[in-house]
């Protein structure tokens, strides 16, 4: 008997819903809760469609605490999959406290009215956490998530010590609009033009932004998309990777941009479309990167008509048995199979199906702690099983590329 309750009935919020669904020994009992109703009960109908299960769906205000810890207090679900928005994090885990339940996410705290993310607020929820007898997992979608379970894995099984860590993200899929992203338009536009920052020598290196003169990008070969151009950028992995691996030098994220992109979104950033602030419009204040969400696609509805792959994982070099070696990890995800699987794009896919996984291990017990942790402080075995048989296949070779030095 498990019961689960998603949070966010978005992109990665359907994939989350969808893929529990067809895990029945584990997930027993499943409800989609999210701020428009319409959206749950969309997806639960298409679910029922798939599968012929039944889950339940519930309107709820994931900034409201006291509403969420009554919607979970009802349901006693055993974890809590929040897949709202980062702005959310805290006021989701003040509930599992208060309510009782495990918490599981992908992506770490952000104030609204800062675009900047770290742990630190998370982690302070330890204590907590680990007094009340509760667990909460941080950071398990893809990347962070998976990203993690990798540099986990490599490190148990196949280094002695891992020095250097490069997460390469590529999207080599079009979507067919002149220009949209791929999960939540504000958090991502808010991620990609933050500074840029990696981890190397014990210390934080900044370098511009993907927008200005002077970004770090190379291009890379990717298996099976081929080359793309890369770019470094900030995520949140490697704040808690830099901590948690053993010997590291170095660890960098790359991701792929194209130049329609890029020109798109330095235009909109040039004119103020990506501020964060409010402004003034005919008499009322206007969060421009919120209204430009408005205009945007909807990540959520992008699936129909994309086509190509995410080709996204980790290349990792450190010594065993006194030997220097280089090995790539990485999966490769069709959009087109994601849609017809679930509905979804390939980066809601390869978002939402790793969360279920975490929920699955958190629920079954492999995963059984007390407190706050990132990803690559759990067992990667089962997770890397797991991934193999719902739907994120990984490859594993020697590495023969070339990265910048
Ligand atoms: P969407 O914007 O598509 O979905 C977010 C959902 O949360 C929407 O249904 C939205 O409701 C709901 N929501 C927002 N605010 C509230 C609230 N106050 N109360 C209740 N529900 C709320 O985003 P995505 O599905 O694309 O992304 C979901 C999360 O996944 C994000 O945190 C994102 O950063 C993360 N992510 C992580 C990745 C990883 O690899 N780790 C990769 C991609 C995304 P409404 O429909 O009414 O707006």
């Amino acid at each position: 008997m498990g019961r689960v309750l998603i949070i966010g009935a978005g992109g990665v919020g359907r994939v989350v819903a969808h893929k529990c669904a067809q895990v029945p020994d584990t997930f027993t009992d499943i409800m989609l809760a999210s701020r428009s109703i319409s959206k749950c009960e969309r997806i639960r109908d298409e679910i029922k469609e798939k599968t012929s299960r039944d889950i339940e769906v519930a309107k709820v205000d994931a900034d409201n605490v006291p509403e969420l810890s009554s919607l979970i207090k009802g349901f006693k679900p055993d974890a809590v999959v929040n897949v709202a928005l980062p702005y959310q994090d805290l006021t989701i885990m003040d509930a599992c406290l208060e309510a009782g339940a495990n918490y599981i996410d992908t992506a770490n705290y952000e104030p609204p009215e800062v675009a900047h993310f770290e742990y630190s607020w998370q982690w302070a929820y330890r204590d907590r956490f680990k007094q009340k007898g509760l667990m909460a997992v941080l950071g398990c979608g893809f990347d962070p998530g998976v990203s993690n379970v990798f540099c986990a894995y490599a490190q148990k099984h196949l280094f002695d010590e891992i020095n250097y860590v490069d997460i390469l993200d590529c999207n080599a899929g079009s979507h067919g609009h002149p220009f949209a992203t791929n999960f939540n338009p504000e958090i991502n536009i808010r991620e990609v033009t933050q500074n840029v920052r990696h981890w190397e020598g014990g210390r934080w290196v900044e370098t511009p932004p993907i927008l200005e003169q002077g970004s770090v990008h190379f291009c890379f070969d990717y298996p099976i998309v081929g080359k793309k151009e890369s770019y470094l950028l900030y995520h949140e992995e490697l704040e808690s990777l830099a901590m948690n691996i053993k010997g590291l030098k170095r660890i960098r994220f790359w991701m792929t941009f194209s130049e329609n992109y890029l020109t798109h979104l330095r235009v909109l950033q040039n004119v103020g479309m990506t501020r964060i602030d409010g402004v003034d419009y005919d008499g009322k204040k206007i969060i421009p990167i919120k209204f430009l969400k408005a205009l945007l696609p909807d990540p959520a509805k992008l699936g129909e008509n994309y086509t190509g792959k995410t080709v996204i994982g980790n290349v990792m070099t450190g010594m065993k048995g006194g030997e220097r070696k280089s090995v790539y990890i990485y999966n490769v995800c069709d959009h087109a199979q994601a849609y017809k699987e679930v509905g979804a794009q390939a980066i809601s896919y390869t978002t939402g199906v790793p969360a279920m996984i975490c929920a699955m291990l958190v629920i079954n017990g492999t995963w059984k702690n007390h407190g706050v942790f990132n990803v690559e402080q759990l067992d990667p075995d089962p997770f890397m099983d797991a991934l193999n048989k719902h739907g994120l296949k990984w490859n594993q070779e020697e590495f023969r590329g070339e990265l910048p030095g």
